[in-house]
């Protein structure tokens, strides 16, 4: 007698697709058997570790047979001052902490969210959503997007009696595209109190250095909108992509339901104390936005060369449309020794999505892809 173990899994669960990552250094090298490798995949900081967090980790490596602070006081702390200012004040029970704030997304929908619910997210967009929806076995809500980004005015005429939370990235991830002030502010004060909407800031460090949107801080609506949740992550400009650490900020009561269903440890003491000293290390922030602006141009300008179309991007990250399949182009590139992101699984098959590196591996990138391109793709 056999039992089919997938047929047993929830409904959701069954017709779910695993999230794809980004291809690993060490895979790459093992298929190869070559090292250099250029890795452009995951918008990971490409500045790798700061002193400041080096020596924060290095000091807490003795206590590493202790459970963490479970309640992350002391970076909790730390965000509240970072987050506060004259016109706001963020305090601790404001904050959840996350193991990524892929770990927070994912108790938002599970705290909210029950069988049947309705989920509205746009398309092109982050792939956690659809899964946290999916896992579930609430109803996704797709909505088409407008010129690669969120057509809010369409998000917010989808909401019905079912929806209880809405999913918006800014900027979103794959396209980069970003909205401003106005466009956020006609769209959150039409959604219903009792709908929970989540402004996913994952890239936020890298358009308050002045690039991309009109200066867009999300936690500057918590207080008129007690239904919002912003997230944001230690992963992107802060370079601790590895250590799992993010958090939301949102009304104390949503804060304290999130504590109620996440794991009792769900961030570790390394990435405490390095979030922590993250925090306080301004020099390398402003650095990851200075090598942001200049690797973006230099891809951007690279692109524009090679005659190829890309979406302008506000995040760490730049897409671009080959007009034709593009995986064959991901091969070829991975032959070279250069790792980006395939986004048929966005529905963008002839997209590539090129993370910002330091200004070497974007020139390695951008040789390979010619000599790519020059081979006929
Ligand atoms: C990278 C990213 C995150 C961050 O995920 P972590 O779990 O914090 O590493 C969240 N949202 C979006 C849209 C992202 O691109």
């Amino acid at each position: 007698m056999t039992c089919d173990y997938i047929s047993l899994a929830n409904k959701g669960v069954q017709s779910l697709s695993p999230y794809q990552p980004g291809k690993p250094i060490e895979e790459l090298e093992r298929e190869l058997g070559i090292s250099h490798i250029v890795k452009l995949a995951s918008n990971e900081n490409p500045l790798g570790l700061g002193e400041k967090v080096q020596q924060a980790i290095q000091a807490s490596l003795a206590d590493i047979g202790r459970y963490p602070d479970g309640n992350g006081f002391t970076l909790k702390e730390a965000l509240a001052t970072h987050l506060s200012s004259a016109s706001q004040s963020i305090s601790l029970d404001n904050i959840t902490l996350g193991n990524g704030s892929n770990d927070v997304l994912e108790l938002i929908a599970r705290a909210y969210v029950s069988v049947g619910d309705e989920v509205i997210f746009s398309e092109y967009t982050f792939a956690v959503y659809p899964i946290v929806t999916q896992a579930i076995g609430a109803t996704a809500v797709v909505i088409k997007a407008k010129d690669w980004g969120h057509d809010l005015k369409a998000i917010a005429n989808a909401i019905t009696d079912k929806t209880k939370l809405i999913f918006i990235a800014n900027p979103n991830n794959p396209t980069g595209t970003s909205f401003g002030v106005a466009e956020w502010e006609s769209f959150i004060q039409q959604v219903p109190e009792n709908v929970i909407v989540v402004l996913d800031e994952a890239y936020f460090e890298y358009v308050s250095g002045g690039i991309g949107t009109d200066g867009l801080d999300g936690t500057a609506y918590l207080k008129q909108y007690k239904n919002l949740v912003i997230t944001r992550t230690f992963s992107k400009a802060y370079g601790l992509a590895s250590l799992r650490v993010g958090y939301s900020v949102s009304d104390p009561s949503i804060a304290n339901v999130l504590n109620r269903v996440r794991q009792p440890f769900n961030v570790n003491s390394m990435a405490l104390v390095a979030a922590t000293a993250a925090l306080s290390d301004g020099d390398y922030l402003e650095k990851s936005r200075q090598v942001n602006r200049e690797g973006m141009q230099q891809l951007t300008q690279g692109f524009a060369r090679l005659g190829l179309e890309f979406i302008p991007s506000s995040g760490n990250f730049v897409t671009v449309n080959f007009k034709k399949e593009a995986m064959p182009i991901f091969e070829s590139l991975l032959k070279q020794g250069v790792i980006v992101r395939p986004v048929a699984n966005y529905g963008m098959p002839t997209f590539l999505r090129v993370s910002i590196g330091l200004a070497e591996g974007n020139a390695k990138f951008l040789e390979a892809l010619s000599a790519v391109l020059a081979n006929g793709g």
